[in-house]
């Protein structure tokens, strides 16, 4: 039988009772499943009383917190369409999002009602703004839970009705709204979970933000659809996260690369017992495989292993299983998942697929294939090709075994000299480095409008007599010439994404706009 999400999530919330679901990691506000399940169904009632209809998009606008799933699940099941929003957005950039979804409902937090009402203020269309702890002249979803509105009877055709509607990160341009049926979710759900086993008294952190399909996937749908049990985190800081990993016995940890850097070069880690972590995923980002070994040696865990999707994939195709992590090969992102097909073709002969050990743009076709992007066609269009093959963007290789390895995306490759030179890897170099503690490489244009790698590069703090030409030198020393960074420019922060990104785009700008100025000063 197909089911809308709500129900293949919390369907068999009955037999996990009394079991925590949800843990508020700092203040310890607890939700069992039993309150889980009643509350998001009372919810759905008040919503639907509220004038929820099916096919409404509502925007869900929250920092990570224990209510998250209860509202989520509560509006599917009054059928309608969840878009998730950053909560750091701005009211334009909130605005912006709202409008190209037409959102009818916005449910926010307090501390953020200002930015909710102007961004409902500048799109326009939005009904009502509903708030999750109580405020002034709003209604609150704490109140709801008085509701003695009758649940509402709303029919979801699974395989059609879209149940999520996330903005991808915008890494590459402007983020697009794609559409996720309450199938492709609830069927990547089922293909990822035997790899990743979790079940009644597994502890899952939730530090990574809820909002992007990771999060909702890795730390909401897929735990609270085994029994275990959730701790959430508003923001990553390095003392709260490794305290909460120690208090509430951690056992699995979904993290991006900045959080194994952060782990990995933390002055204090020793501090904490962390002998409760048995499985640690990093995704959505490239890590390479010196700084996951680092980060596993240091905390003294398993291997680190790694998952690849993307949010038109519901997210996920491939993992390394958890009986696996020891066998996995160094930097692979793991096996290919059930019921998923993939392809890795030619970035020169388009259409030729390749054979083991050669890279080339990776293709997916399988169930867990986005129904679309919103309002988008042609985007779709060059997205996902006539036989159904999604083209991901991304640059990798499948050893004989089978093990995926993602090398960089097509679009970001840097073309010296015919050469192609991928900016993740000089990242990863540099990071061995002891006086660098964070970096981006991007390609950049030299006086003779060549594309050359360009380091941005963080220091330690007490480093700051690390120069250019150093850096430059060990880079050098380490690869083949062409790959050589040809330009070292010192930053304070890596500008990245919410789900960890480095935002090569905004290095980019930057340095145009400085590239201006010294035009103008010349
Ligand atoms: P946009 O599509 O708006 O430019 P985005 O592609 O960053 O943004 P997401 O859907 O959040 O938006 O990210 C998917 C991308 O993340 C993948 O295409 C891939 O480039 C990258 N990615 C995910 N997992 C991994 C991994 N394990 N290793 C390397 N890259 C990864
Ligand atoms: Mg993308």
């Amino acid at each position: 039988v197909e089911l809308p999400i709500h129900e293949a999530v919390l369907g068999h919330a009955d037999r996990f009772g009394d079991a925590p679901a949800l843990i508020d990691g700092m203040d310890g506000t607890t939700l069992t499943y039993e309150q889980l399940d009643r509350f998001h169904r009372r919810i759905a009632a008040a919503l639907a009383e509220a004038g929820v209809r099916k096919g409404d998009i509502l925007a869900l606008h929250s920092p990570n917190t224990v209510f998250y799933p209860v509202v989520f699940y509560a509006a599917t099941r009054a059928g309608a369409s969840v878009t998730t929003a950053h909560p750091l957005a701005t009211a334009e950039e909130f605005a912006r999002q709202l409008k190209d979804c037409a959102a009818r409902w916005i449910v926010t937090v307090s501390p953020l009602l200002k930015t909710a009402k102007r961004a409902a203020a500048l799109a326009g269309g939005v009904e009502e703004i509903f708030v999750c702890d109580s405020a002034d002249g709003h209604r609150s979803v704490i109140d709801m839970l008085g509701s003695t509105a009758p649940e509402p009877a709303v029919a979801i055709d699974p395989a059609e009705d879209v149940a999520a509607l996330p903005y991808s990160s915008g890494t590459t341009g402007t983020p697009k709204g794609v559409m996720l049926t309450h199938r492709q979710i609830a069927t990547n759900l089922a293909q990822l979970e035997p790899a990743v086993t979790t079940g009644p008294g597994d502890r899952i952190l939730a530090v990574l933000p809820l909002f992007h399909i990771y999060g909702l996937t890795a730390l909401m749908n897929a735990p609270l659809r085994q029994g275990a049990t959730v701790v959430v985190l508003p923001r990553f800081e390095p003392a709260t996260f490794l305290a909460a990993i120690q208090n509430h016995r951690i056992t699995n940890l979904y993290v991006a690369p900045p959080i194994v850097l952060a782990l990995a070069k933390h002055p204090a880690v020793d501090q904490y017992d962390l002998s409760s972590l048995r499985y640690v995923i990093s995704a959505a980002a490239p890590l390479d495989a010196r700084l996951a070994a680092a980060c596993s040696r240091r905390l003294g865990l398993p291997p680190v292993g790694q998952a690849y999707g993307m949010t038109e994939l519901s997210p996920g195709t491939h993992v390394v299983p958890l009986d696996a992590l020891h066998k996995a090969p160094p930097g692979t992102v793991g096996r290919l998942i059930a019921g998923t097909e993939m392809r890795i073709v030619s970035l020169t002969e388009p259409g030729q697929d390749l054979g083991a050990g050669e890279a080339g743009e990776i293709l997916i076709r399988g169930p867990q294939v986005m129904k679309g992007y919103l309002n988008r066609p042609d985007a779709t269009a060059a997205m996902i090709d006539a036989d159904g093959w999604l083209h991901t963007g991304d640059v990798g290789y499948v050893d004989r075994d089978g093990w995926l390895f993602v090398v960089d995306r097509v679009k970001e490759l840097i073309k010296y000299k015919g050469f192609q030179v991928a900016p993740a890897e000089l990242e990863a170099l540099l990071l061995t480095h002891p006086d660098i503690v964070d970096a981006a490489v991007v390609g950049t244009r030299d006086a003779d409008g060549n594309e050359v790698p360009h380091a941005y590069v963080v220091r330690r703090p007490a480093a700051d007599s690390l120069s250019e030409g150093e850096v430059m030198m060990y880079v050098a020393e380490r690869v083949a010439p062409y790959k050589r960074v040809r330009r070292v420019t010192f930053i304070d922060a890596v500008p990245r994404a919410a789900s960890g990104k480095i935002l090569r785009r905004e290095l980019r700008e930057s340095r145009e706009v400085q590239n201006a100025q010294e035009a103008q000063e010349a």
